[in-house]
C-alpha cells in the first residue's frame, strides 16, 4: 500500500522526505555558534527551561572555540567514519538558541555554512521568542536557493506547563513564530517534549488538534529526559509523583496514538530522543537505540492495521 507521502511506511517519515527531496540519506552536522540563549542570559530569565542541558546533545567535534566551517569538515569526518550511507549533509545550528543575534551576526554565520561546499542546506533550532521579521526575511531569503528549516521548541502547548518549566513564552508565542515562519515558505519544524510534568498521555493525544491547526511541515517528539545537575533533576528527586513512569511500550503506545490523530502531511522526524547514559540522572529504558525504537513503533502500527493520520479530525 503506498500512503499519501509517497511511499509503503505507515507514517510520513523523515528518512522517506529526504529519500524524495535529496533522492537519498541526509546526515545533520551539528554547530556551535558560540550563541546563548535569553532564558539563560536574564533577558527573559535565569537557569533556562528547568530540563535544559546543552551538553548532553552536543556531538564532540562540535565546540564553539572552532570555526563554522572546520565543525563542518570534522562532522562529516565523524559521520563518515560511522555511516558510510549519505547522501548528502546539512548544517545544524542546534545548541541553545540560534537565532539569538542581530540579523547581521547571523546572516554572516548562516553564509559560512552554507557556502561550504559539502552542504546542500541548513537547519535552525530556535526558541520561538528570538526570530522577528528582519531575520525571517533573511531566512526565507536564504531559503530560496537553499533548502532552509527552522525548528522550534515549542514542548508543549499547555502555557501553565510552560510556566512551570520556566520555559519563558507561551504557546501563543510559538504559534506567532510558526505562522510567521511558514507563510514565508521556510520549512518549519516544532520540537515536543511527551511526559513533562502533570500532563497526562490523555491530554498529549488532545493536544495534536492544537498542534494540527500550526502550519507545520515536520515535528520531532522526544520522551522526557531527566538529566543530572539540573534543576527539574531535583523536582524530580522531590515529587516523583509529578512525573511519569511510562515502561517502553506505554511509551510506544502513547506515540502511536499520537501519530494516528496527527495531519498526514506532517514529516514525523523523530519520537525519541537519544542522550549519552553519564548525562542521565536514570535509566529509563536500557540501551534502546533510536532505530530499534522506530521500528518498533512502525512495527505496533502495521500490527494495528494503523497509520498516520488514520483518526485526525
Ligand atoms: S530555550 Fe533551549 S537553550 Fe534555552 S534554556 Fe530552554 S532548552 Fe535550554
Amino acid at each position: 500500500m503506498t500512503y499519501p507521502w509517497g511511499d509503503d511506511r505507515p507514517f510520513n517519515s523523515y528518512s522517506g522526505y529526504f529519500a524524495r527531496t535529496f533522492g537519498g540519506r541526509m546526515q545533520k552536522v551539528a554547530i556551535n555558534a558560540a550563541l546563548t540563549c535569553p532564558n539563560r542570559d536574564g533577558t527573559v530569565g535565569h537557569g533556562g527551561c528547568t530540563f535544559c542541558r546543552n551538553d548532553a546533545f552536543t556531538p564532540s567535534y562540535c565546540s564553539p572555540a572552532k570555526s563554522i566551517t572546520r565543525q563542518i569538515d570534522e562532522g562529516i569526518e565523524f559521520h563518515r567514519r560511522r555511516y558510510a550511507r549519505a547522501e548528502g549533509y546539512l548544517a545544524y545550528f542546534q545548541s541553545f538558541s540560534n537565532t539569538y543575534a542581530p540579523v547581521e551576526t547571523l546572516e554572516a554565520l548562516f553564509g559560512e555554512a552554507l557556502a561550504h561546499p559539502q552542504i546542500a542546506g541548513m537547519v535552525v533550532g530556535t526558541r520561538p521568542d528570538t526570530v522577528d521579521s528582519r531575520k525571517l526575511d533573511m531566512l526565507a531569503a536564504l531559503a530560496r536557493k537553499k533548502y532552509i528549516a527552522v525548528e522550534y521548541g515549542i514542548e508543549s502547548c499547555n502555557d501553565m506547563t510552560l510556566m512551570a518549566i520556566n520555559r519563558g513564552h507561551d504557546f501563543a508565542c510559538a504559534r506567532r513564530a510558526v505562522e510567521q515562519t511558514a507563510s514565508r515558505g521556510v520549512h518549519t519544524g516544532a520540537h515536543f517534549i511527551l511526559g513533562l510534568p502533570g500532563e497526562t498521555p490523555q491530554q498529549l493525544i488532545d493536544q495534536t488538534d492544537t498542534i494540527n491547526i500550526l502550519p507545520l511541515h515536520s515535528i520531532k517528539f522526544h520522551q522526557l529526559q531527566i538529566f543530572r545537575d539540573t534543576p527539574m533533576e531535583r523536582d524530580w528527586t522531590e515529587h516523583p509523583e509529578r512525573y511519569p513512569h511510562w515502561t517502553l511500550d506505554d511509551y510506544l503506545d502513547l506515540c502511536v496514538e499520537i501519530v494516528r490523530r496527527l495531519r498526514s502531511d506532517i514529516i514525523v522526524e523523530r519520537i525519541a530522543g537519544e542522550a549519552p547514559p553519564r548525562f542521565l540522572a536514570h535509566s529509563q529504558w536500557g540501551l534502546v537505540r533510536n532505530e530499534q525504537l522506530l521500528a518498533r513503533f512502525e512495527q505496533r502500527l502495521r500490527e494495528r492495521h494503523a497509520f498516520q493520520g488514520d483518526l485526525c479530525r
